[in-house]
């Protein structure tokens, strides 16, 4: 029933009871995680994780923060768990990050550029991480994204007028547990504004808890808690959003 678009179930703050959590997760309504990587070790085991479990797709990709010191052959790596493994079904995560900024902003946007045109390549869609860097962000997705290629900005914190701009060129929003958070009106807005078709939910775990859980550790179980936001903002039933959310990733993903 719930497809959570985006977990890092291969962190290390999930290493005492992983098989346990993720044995769990269907009896739990979820039946679809993606999990991307943020650097190459944890493309690496993102990748093994998901061979081992068959509801469990991964993504390959350096995120901003660890950019620094990526070489053309990660990059070629990254091509080859893509291109060797059916379950990798994106690139990601990568983007820009200038909240944290631990990578030079140039280092930031060239790796952006050259995972873009990794998955423009291998006709994969790709996983945007975007933090306090809006601009640069939308602009270079604008001029490097092909046509074909998919793109999802995960964790979306921009606004409802950034969505429309980002619906226009082709790319998905995800939304994340943030916006059950009292005070969190931008992403509310986001979810009244954009089409349910271009929505897809995460939670982001072990990151991002929403309420009434915030500050504990998040796992996929509690992207429902972002279902029951959205249904209720948009003044729709919990298992329409559920199942609309589900089938666009299903989709965008290439999952059957
Ligand atoms: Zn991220
Ligand atoms: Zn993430």
């Amino acid at each position: 029933m719930l497809f959570d678009s985006h977990a890092h179930l291969n962190d290390e703050r999930f290493d005492e009871d992983r098989d346990e959590l993720i044995k769990s997760l269907r009896e739990k309504d979820v039946d679809l995680v993606v999990n991307p990587g943020a650097d190459m070790e944890t493309s690496r085991s993102a990748v093994e994780l998901s061979n081992k479990y068959d509801f469990i797709y991964s993504a390959v990709g350096v995120h901003p923060h660890d950019v620094s010191n990526m070489t053309e052959s990660d990059l070629e790596e990254l091509k080859i768990l893509a291109k060797s493994n059916d379950k990798v079904v994106a690139i990601g995560e990568i983007g820009l990050d200038y909240y944290y900024d631990l990578s030079p902003r140039d280092k930031q946007k060239y790796w952006f550029i050259k995972q873009i045109e990794l998955a423009n390549e291998l006709n994969l869609p790709f996983i945007v991480h975007d933090r306090d860097a809006h601009g640069d962000t939308f602009d270079i997705i604008k001029k490097y994204k092909a046509p074909h290629t998919g793109c999802v900005l995960h964790s979306f914190s921009a606004s409802a007028e950034m969505a429309k701009e980002y619906i226009k060129l082709g790319c998905h929003i995800s939304i994340p547990g943030t916006v059950t958070f009292k005070n969190n009106k931008k992403t509310v807005n986001v979810v009244k504004e954009t089409p349910l078709e271009w929505m897809f939910i995460e939670t982001d775990s072990p990151y991002m808890t929403p309420v009434p859980y915030r500050g504990k550790r998040n796992d996929p179980s509690m992207v429902k808690y972002v279902a029951q936001k959205i249904a209720l903002e948009k003044g729709i039933s919990y298992e329409e959003v559920c199942n609309a959310t589900k089938e666009n990733a299903k989709r965008f993903f290439g999952i059957r």
